[in-house]
């Protein structure tokens, strides 16, 4: 038996990554005042036609939908309808916290700063950096409709990437217009695209009508270039879009954070106005993008809920430990605890006693399980990066004291029982 394509397994060495990225973003995020919303893996699949959009890759050929067996047999017999009565695994996560924020009237008090790391599905062609399941790190603030806000999440999803000392990324940013100035802009664009619609890819065909947008950020090569030189959405932002561009441009420059501007930043999804951002490394291909976000503000009522403006942002987790190894981010990590203790012959009441000292006091300690000799047991600490070893053998038993080896500058000592924490907190 073989996992599913585009799934895959993450042994110790690789879940060591996972969790101590994890822990950077929920640092950064809870830093900034953000508190976890946890949300179910499936939700009913017209939240996202509704939320996400009908007429998105995501929802038009990406989504996992799921089926009870017991209902498969009423969806032949045509009694079940997928779109209405249907699940799907979550594709994302922004449309779900908006559901949340509804379901729950958390609208009721405002603003709300969630964050989420979710498993998300998506069935795309698998390639490097690109997983049918995969992991988001995503923040969401609701109920802020000022520029300040958009500044406040750029900062967080700027500087979770400097804390984690991701090198050579780039923070692109654009504004897409809303409601009101999209339209003009979106008859420019057709207006540009439509005698060049033959050389596009059939998929551009399609977006012409129904999500011109999407054009611009088609992956294929020929298409990029027939459509280079197109109208931008920044030249036609109405006075209420384009003074929020502004105090986000002008607020970045004072911080002295750098970014570019990059009209090619569309985003894939509907709900989209305003701002839009995405990190990037300089690693080739689909895989350069680390995540992306933007401003939302009729989601909500997209979806069912009152008027509530939203901005937001997700990273994908599996990219970034990818572009982590490929900067060696994660040599100082290579082992969880620092102090490996080997106990030989009869003394194991003994060695578990102080075993269980140190680890109660917050030492990071480990216990050879394996009765390997003391020279494979020695072998595999150093391998392994352990900092100090502890050895009690039968003669240190009687003596009342225990052997201290520092891997690192190769030192050894004898020492007592009453004075391994004194030790081990000089060295
Ligand atoms: P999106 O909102 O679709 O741009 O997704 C945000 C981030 O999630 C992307 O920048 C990627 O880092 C990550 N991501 C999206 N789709 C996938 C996928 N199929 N496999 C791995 N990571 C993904």
């Amino acid at each position: 038996m073989r996992k599913p394509k585009g799934t895959r397994d993450f042994l110790p060495k690789e879940s060591r990554k996972i969790e101590y990225v994890k822990k950077v973003f929920i640092e950064a995020a809870k830093s900034y005042g953000f508190e976890e919303i946890i949300m179910p893996t499936f939700e009913k699949t017209s939240l996202y036609s509704r939320g996400v959009g009908d007429e998105t890759d995501v929802v038009k050929k990406e989504m996992f939908q799921v089926i009870s067996s017991a209902n498969i047999e009423k969806y032949c017999k045509g009694e079940y309808n997928l779109k209405k009565d249907g699940l799907t695994l979550r594709p994302e996560g922004t449309a779900g916290a908006a559901r949340l924020l509804i379901e729950n009237k958390e609208y009721i008090s405002l603003p709300k700063k969630y964050f989420y790391i979710t498993t998300n599905f998506r069935n795309e062609r698998p390639q490097a950096g690109r997983f049918r399941e995969f992991t988001q790190l995503g923040i969401e603030v609701f109920g802020v409709k000022e520029s300040s806000c958009d500044i406040y999440v750029l900062l967080l999803f700027y500087n979770f990437i400097k804390k984690l000392g991701l090198k050579n990324t780039n923070l692109k940013i654009n504004s897409i217009g809303c409601p009101k100035c999209r339209p003009s802009f979106h008859d420019a664009l057709k207006s540009f695209i439509k005698p060049k619609l033959k050389d596009l890819c059939s998929d551009c065909n399609n977006r012409f009508d129904t999500n011109p947008l999407r054009i611009i950020d088609c992956k294929v090569e020929k298409d990029k270039e027939a459509i280079k030189g197109h109208p931008v959405s920044t030249d036609f932002l109405c006075s209420e879009c384009q003074s929020n561009f502004n105090d986000v441009i002008n607020t970045l420059n004072s911080l002295n954070i750098e970014y570019e501007i990059d009209n090619s930043i569309v985003r894939g999804l509907d709900y989209y106005s305003k701002m839009a951002f995405e990190m990037h490394t300089d690693m080739k291909g689909s895989i350069s993008a680390l995540g992306g976000g933007g401003r939302y503000d009729d989601l909500v009522s997209t979806i069912g809920g009152p008027s509530v403006p939203g901005v937001g942002f997700a990273f994908g987790l599996d990219r970034i430990v990818i572009a982590m190894e490929s900067q060696n981010l994660f040599d100082n990590i290579d082992n969880i605890n620092d102090i490996y203790f080997i106990s030989i012959g009869e003394t194991k009441a003994k060695a578990f006693e102080i075993f269980e000292d140190l680890r109660k006091n917050d030492y990071k300690i480990e216990f050879e399980l394996n009765n390997r000799s003391l020279r494979s047991a020695l072998k595999y600490a150093d391998k392994q990066k352990f900092k100090f070893v502890l050895i009690l053998g039968e003669e240190e038993l009687k003596e009342e004291k225990i052997i201290f080896k520092d891997m690192i500058n190769s030192k050894q000592e004898l020492i007592s029982w009453d004075n391994i924490k004194g030790v081990l907190n000089e060295n």
